[in-house]
């Protein structure tokens, strides 16, 4: 049976999703965006007509499909994420599920049992967030630095859960490349296979022995921050991504820049604005515009680039969706 997948705008089948980018964001906000009032106010049209021309820019690169796993305690705003799908085009999937723990919103879900956060992501999956009958199609993830906190492990569990029993995938952020093996290991705990799983942010350390040991489990290694050059510089991501392909890692590669297009609020107490000004490569051509044609001169081809941007996504959503209801 062909997967269906939950877009903003409805399902689809996964083998129609074709070129696709697994980690942008429409909108971020973090906790308590709306408390800085220092920073400009949210010109909400004036945002849309923004986001809809950069996904427009990106549909001319032929990319059909986005995913934006901006999980619900960061500004998450789903009727604006269906609008710009809408207005651009481009078919967007947005996520239900929970950020990590310092940068997110634990009150309500510390006060839930892992079965009520379970219904909550399986509401959000079946019947829509809120009133506004836009159905997630992923489950979000998350993890901190080194060690996975009593709050994250909750999560993680109850989302591993949801997977199982909606048959969507988990889709991760992971700090400073750890941790990945714990969100495996949850993951399989459910019952799920680690092919349902996006490791993400796996790019973020020159450590390719850890990229293997996740693509050795079944894992998707998300190569996803593109463009975040002070983190790493894209030259050590190429290498590192083209290095997993050559072990045999193909389909195990996902890539993306986890832009933000609409920055509500402050970032570490800045404008972001000033942020971005630095990152002229953070945007979500990018990897169409420099890095693709730099991996072929390394020595990539099309062919293996247009697997890992339309193969690899529709194969995790179909491997998700095998493990629905088993085991
Ligand atoms: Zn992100």
């Amino acid at each position: 049976m062909t997967t269906q997948v939950n877009t903003v705008q409805g399902r689809k089948a996964a083998s129609d999703l074709g070129r696709t980018l697994i980690h942008e964001h429409v909108l971020v906000g973090f906790p308590g965006w709306f408390m800085d009032a220092r920073m400009p106010a949210f010109d909400r049209r004036e945002a849309v007509a923004r986001v809809v021309d950069a996904f427009q820019e990106l549909k001319g690169h032929g990319v059909t499909t986005v995913i934006d796993p901006c999980p619900m305690d960061l500004g998450r705003d789903v009727e604006m994420i269906a609008e710009v799908s809408q207005k651009s085009g481009v078919t967007l999937i947005c996520a239900t599920g929970a950020y990590v723990e310092d940068m997110g919103i634990p009150y309500t879900f510390n006060t839930l049992e892992v079965d009520q956060i379970v219904e909550c992501f399986v509401k959000e999956i079946e019947d829509g967030v809120a009133a506004t009958g836009i159905r997630c199609g992923v489950i979000k993830i998350a993890t901190g630095d080194g060690k996975v906190s009593p709050y994250e492990r909750k999560i993680l569990t109850a989302a591993a859960k949801a997977a199982k029993i909606t048959g969507a995938p988990l889709i991760s952020h992971t700090e400073n490349c750890s941790c990945g093996h714990d969100q495996i290991d949850i993951a399989c705990g459910a019952g799920l296979p680690a092919s349902s799983l996006i490791v993400g942010h796996s790019d973020g350390r020159d450590d390719p022995e850890y990229q293997k040991s996740l693509a050795d489990r079944g894992a998707y290694v998300g190569f996803d921050r593109f463009g975040l050059e002070m983190l790493i510089p894209d030259a050590i991501r190429m290498k590192n991504l083209k290095a997993l392909a050559d072990c045999g890692h193909k389909d195990r590669i996902m890539v993306s820049h986890d832009t933000v297009n609409c920055w509500v609020g402050s970032y570490n107490g800045g404008d972001p604005a000033d942020l971005l000004k630095t990152l002229p490569n953070w945007r979500m051509t990018h990897m169409f515009e420099h890095v693709f044609p730099e991996l072929k001169r390394m020595g990539m081809t099309q062919e293996d680039l247009d697997h890992i941007v339309v193969e690899n996504p529709r194969r995790w959503f179909d491997e998700a969706a095998k493990a629905q209801g088993k085991g």
